[in-house]
């Protein structure tokens, strides 16, 4: 979205204090997670649980300017959109948004499947149409029109899921959203405890689709079949599902994994390589090909796109547990329809010992004494080893369950009752309701393979690009340089991350990095810095824009462009050499240059630069002479070109020192992590990794003994060595070892003795409490990344870079 506060005050019918002319991008409702305080209003949202009244100081205090509130506030220094109802003016802004948007779009509702099938039908046309979702699981009042503002104009197709709780909430929902083409999933009893029977349910659901052309839904169930037949005789209605009855149906034998599954689709025949069988993913693979279909993609290409899904968070997740168990951890929801979903996912693994974590059943509207009946059957029936209950209701019917269970009240007790220790080589399936947070169980039971890590808060990397952007003027754009793995901390996750945030453009040193974030779903502009002639085909291909240096590379990719058919002027970044001698057009090129782009097919979308020296002070002057060559000549070019590029050239030690020169657009890498040679910046952002292991065995080494390779230490004392499992392996380099290099463990510093070995090193820990398995910090807040790349005599950029693939990246989200 992006409407001014006047337009905002029309369209919702608010009144509004201040200035009015001020654009607004964003609306955030959670204070938590603002990301940029530019342009962006903050909405208090009032629900019966929370007010969000209680938060305007907060939000205030980080830079928002804009408040929308039920109630006005004395605070002369912002604007105040003042509404009556929150969630209706959120509501009718979306509203508005979506009618004057011009896009193709899907609603998806039902009660199971909604969140997967979108993220499926995501990944599978993101890269035919550029296409909005809803992030995560944003279905309810506020999710659905705060999904439905993220569309813009350059997006051909929107999908978005569609939750309710109660009756007449779907009447709100489908005033904000009307989709073309409907989707109902499954139907079950999840959250049915506010409707009184599952006909008023399904006829809540399809109210979503008064407008669709056409809806696609599951007819296996009967009742969703009459009901949508007596409302919507006249649409264009296609079932699918498991019955031979469905439009869409399989008809080969689903228990031969050696055949393929074959898809009926009216009268042709798909044939699909599908590992997962289960009747709920496969029912949801049914009503995805029904809307490729829809879309008309060929069946090649759904055959492709499906055989490429993956990293799309199953429901069930299997995990490798202690003692060789396998746990299987669905604490998402709990109702019957998912229980009798999870036996079916455990019976495929044809284990015949197995366990079972079952809480209380909550918020479903039958009746509890014939619910546990139904529910104990049901679990009798799968033969379980061990059944353990929590939860003082379904504990009340723990006689109707056999074998006898143990009983517990809470989560908590049965983790202090150690009982699960004695589970050995079974399937141990986890399934509560979200309240009893029995993923604490996972953790439990969970096989750590991980000693050592990299852990990678994001959290603490969005408040370093907002501490950054809060430097520049609000219109400056930002590219977040993601090449090499994303300095080591993984480029698809943070690029996902930051595409989420709104990041304006991503850069990558090669192709090969482009396109692996293409094909895993990211559609941010992408820049490559270093082409190399022989993926200029790729680079057409997947839409990433080239970085040209000089009049061959232009030459050879305009051919290139020529060959591909490509008909629109074709994006590139066209980098001018100031001082660095890397790459760059040269100040005596650019007439040539000129001529040469009249008569090619590209567009030159930005001109830029890279300063060698912008974190080192006494450079300043060569940095100035950088600055301004950069500015005499991309001002030629774009006077001779006739049309305006963007133009940057701050990386982040140029957005902090050099902050006049921000152009159109400045390049972080190095302070979106945290670091910063300034002391003043660095002491404002945040450490965003740790690289952390644990304490293999503890030694008692007496004087005089020597310790590793070569007999590199010897004690003059009696001495307590830790063993720790990493070595130069892992890119800690051999020569932090021999007392160069400190650890932390327990927030003290302890000395590297000894060489460093390929897997392991050792730690003096002399006269200190520690023991094995505790925690061994390589570098995060003491030592400082900082302090670890000087014992290494190098930069923060190359011990990040050097750190290696085997050590597991983990992303924690606060
Ligand atoms: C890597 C890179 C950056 C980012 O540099 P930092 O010092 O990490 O901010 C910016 N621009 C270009 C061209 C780069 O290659």
């Amino acid at each position: 979205m992006n409407y001014t506060i006047k337009e905002i005050a029309d369209i919702t019918h608010s009144k509004f204090f201040g200035n009015g002319k001020t654009k607004i991008k964003n609306i955030a409702f959670d204070s938590r997670t603002i990301y940029s305080a530019k342009q962006t209003a903050f909405l208090a949202i009032s629900t019966q649980k929370n007010s969000g009244q209680k938060y305007i100081d907060k939000v205030i205090e980080k830079g928002i300017n804009t408040i929308i509130t039920e109630n006005e506030i004395t605070n002369a220094f912002v604007n105040q959109i003042i509404t009556k109802n929150s969630i209706e003016f959120l509501q009718t802004l979306a509203r508005y948004h979506f009618e004057h948007s011009d896009i193709n779009s899907i609603g998806i509702t039902g009660s199971n499947g909604k969140t997967i099938l979108k993220e499926w039908l995501y990944q599978c046309l993101w890269n035919e149409f550029a296409t909005v979702k809803s992030p995560k699981s944003f279905n309810s009042q506020i999710g659905l029109p705060l999904s439905v503002l993220q569309i813009e104009k350059k997006h051909e197709l929107g999908i978005f899921e569609v939750g309710i709780s109660k009756p007449g909430e779907m009447e709100k929902q489908e005033r904000v959203f009307q989709p073309k083409i409907g989707l109902l999933t499954h139907i079950g009893s999840a959250h049915s405890a506010n409707f009184s029977s599952e006909e008023e349910l399904i006829r809540e659901k399809l109210k979503l689709f008064q407008h669709s052309e056409i809806i696609f839904y599951n007819g296996d169930n009967l009742l969703t079949e009459s009901i949508i037949r007596e409302l919507y005789p006249h649409k264009n209605l296609i079932s699918y599902g498991l019955e031979s009855s469905n439009r869409i149906t399989i008809i080969s034998e689903i228990s031969n994994r050696a055949e393929d599954i074959q898809i009926q689709y009216f009268d042709e025949i798909i044939s699909l390589p599908i590992f997962q069988r289960d009747d709920a993913t496969l029912t949801n693979v049914l009503a995805l090909v029904g809307i490729l279909k829809e879309l008309g993609i060929s069946n090649s290409d759904i055959k492709e796109k499906i055989d490429d899904l993956k990293a799309v968070e199953m429901r069930l997740e299997s995990v490798e547990g202690v003692r060789n168990n396998l746990i299987i951890n669905d604490s998402y929801n709990l109702d019957l329809d998912s229980l009798k979903i999870a036996f079916q996912f455990i019976r495929e693994y044809n284990n015949p010992r197995k366990s079972l974590i079952l809480t209380d059943i909550l918020d479903s509207g039958e009746n509890r004494t014939a619910l546990y009946h139904e529910v104990a059957e049901l679990v009798n029936e799968q033969k379980f080893d061990k059944i353990f209950l929590i939860g003082d209701e379904i504990g009340s019917f723990s006689a109707l369950f056999s074998p006898a269970p143990s009983v517990f009240s809470t989560t908590s007790q049965l983790i202090e009752n150690k009982a699960l220790n004695e589970i050995e080589n079974q399937i141990v399936l986890l399934k509560g309701a979200r309240k009893f947070k029995i993923e604490r169980i996972k953790e439990l039971l969970e096989l750590r393979k991980h000693d050592t890590v990299l852990e990678i808060n994001l959290n603490a990397i969005l408040h370093n690009i907002n501490f950054h952007k809060s430097l520049l003027k609000p219109e400056t754009k930002m590219m977040a340089m993601v090449k090499a793995n994303a300095y080591g901390l993984g480029s698809y996750e943070i690029s996902e991350f930051l595409q989420l945030h709104h990041i304006d453009y991503l850069g990558v040193a090669f192709a090969d990095e482009g396109i692996e974030l293409r094909k895993k779903g990211i559609t941010t502009p992408i820049i490559v810095m270093n082409p190399e002639q022989h993926s200029y085909d790729s680079i057409i291909e997947y839409n990433l824009e080239p970085e040209i240096y000089s009049l061959r590379v232009l030459e050879v990719f305009n051919e290139q462009l020529l060959k591909s058919g490509n008909q629109q002027k074709y994006p590139i970044h066209v980098k001018l050499e100031t001082g660095m001698h890397r790459l760059g057009f040269k100040d005596f090129e650019l007439d040539e240059l000129i001529d040469r782009l009249r008569v090619t097919n590209v567009q030159v979308t930005s001109i830029f630069s890279h300063l060698s020296s912008a974190d080192i002070p006494e450079e300043r002057d060569f940095t100035l002479q950088q600055l301004k060559t950069f500015d005499k000549n991309s001002t030629y070019l774009i006077n001779k070109l006739g049309y305006k590029p963007l133009r940057h050239i701050l990386n982040s030690s140029g957005i902090t020192n050099y902050t006049d020169y921000q152009y159109d657009m400045v390049r972080i890498g190095i302070g979106m992590i945290g670091e910063s040679s300034n002391k003043l910046i660095k002491n404002q952002l945040q450490n965003s990794v740790c690289f952390k292991t644990v304490v293999s065995q503890i030694s008692e080494v007496k004087s005089g003994e020597s310790v590793g390779y070569g007999r590199g230490y010897r004690t003059d004392q009696d001495t307590k060595i830790a063993t720790i499992p990493v070595g130069y392996a892992d890119g800690i380099p051999r020569m932090v070892g021999n007392m160069v290099g400190r650890v932390g463990i327990h927030k003290k510093l302890y000395p590297i003795v000894g060489n460093v070995c390929m897997d392991m090193m050792m730690i003096r820990v002399d006269g200190a409490n520690v023991e094995e398995g505790d925690p061994v910090v390589l570098f995060n807040s003491n030592p400082t990344l900082g302090e670890f790349s000087n014992y290494c005599k190098t930069i923060a950029y190359e011990v990040l870079t050097s750190i290696s693939p085997r050590v597991k990246r983990i992303y924690i989200k606060n």
